[in-house]
């Protein structure tokens, strides 16, 4: 079995300093923290930027000083969000595709996040698509249920995505699929032949799935987008949470893959070949 690919979310959009006092914001911050991460193991970083006060934002201007920070750090693979909480239209969303980072998200399929709604019609997944098509952008598919991978497929098939893909099962986002062994399950019956996949779940369920996903040859993401506490009312770091993934990788015989081996497994250039 490959080793296993830990991606690191530092940020997201919801996480505030008032909720999470380590919660990396500027760009300074959040490199120094993904460097740490990075050193415990991580070898893909999923970025969301924020603006001068602290909320979420798709500008490219955003995105540009966090990864010259990264990069003068280390070589981590650079993954820039871009969802639907920091975003309306897809020339919004897809700015910071322009900036040809390594890979990016793309949530295939619209879903309820909370109390808001992960919104992502089928002309925007497409402009999005084909946005990273164009520009060599390794899209990391965002999946909250059988339906976004079902189009994931369809589009793969279709040529707007290349294959293989690299899908991020998403479990345990309230209004969304579940984060029970079930579904897990269930969706992996549905992955394409030949692709990489993660998992990513939010809360509770963390642990458990992410241990599923080291033993049956997934891959995990983890970090305070993702979980605020590591045990209930016990607030955690981003270093801890991939340290915590690390040690199970290594209890299950699956030691975290460098960012060199991540390139690797999931199909992307070395750094140093552009
Ligand atoms: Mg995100």
């Amino acid at each position: 079995m490959d080793k296993v690919i830990i991606t690191v979310a530092p940020t997201g959009n919801v996480p505030t300093r008032e909720t999470c006092s380590d919660l990396p914001v500027t760009p300074a911050e959040i490199a120094e923290d993904v460097y740490r991460c990075y050193i415990a193991g991580a070898s893909v970083a999923h970025i969301h930027a924020r603006d001068k006060d602290g909320k979420p934002t798709a500008d490219a201007n955003a995105f540009k000083p966090i990864i010259d920070k990264i990069r003068e750090k280390c070589d981590i693979i650079i993954q820039l969000s871009t969802g639907a909480r920091a975003g309306k239209s897809a020339a919004e969303r897809g700015a910071c595709i322009l900036l040809k980072p390594e890979m990016a998200s793309l949530s295939t399929g619209s879903s309820n996040f909370s109390r808001t709604v992960n919104y992502n019609p089928p002309g925007l997944i497409k402009e999005l698509a084909g946005r990273m098509f164009e520009l060599g952008v390794k899209p990391e598919i965002e999946v909250f249920d059988i339906s976004a991978l079902e189009y994931a497929v369809y589009l793969a098939e279709k040529g707007l995505i290349k294959q293989p893909m690299h899908i991020n099962l998403v479990f345990g986002v309230p209004g969304s699929m579940g984060g029970i062994p079930r579904n897990l399950f269930f969706l992996l019956e549905s992955l394409p032949a030949g692709c990489t996949w993660s998992v990513t779940s939010i809360g509770k369920s963390h642990r458990q799935l992410s241990a599923l996903a080291i033993v049956l040859g997934g891959h995990v993401r983890t970090g305070l987008e993702d979980l605020l506490e590591l045990e209930q009312g016990c607030p955690v770091s981003n270093l801890q949470l991939v340290e915590r993934v690390a040690a199970l990788g290594r209890a299950y015989g699956r030691e975290p893959a460098t960012a060199a081996e991540a390139r690797k497994i999931l199909g992307l250039k070395t750094l140093s070949a552009g």
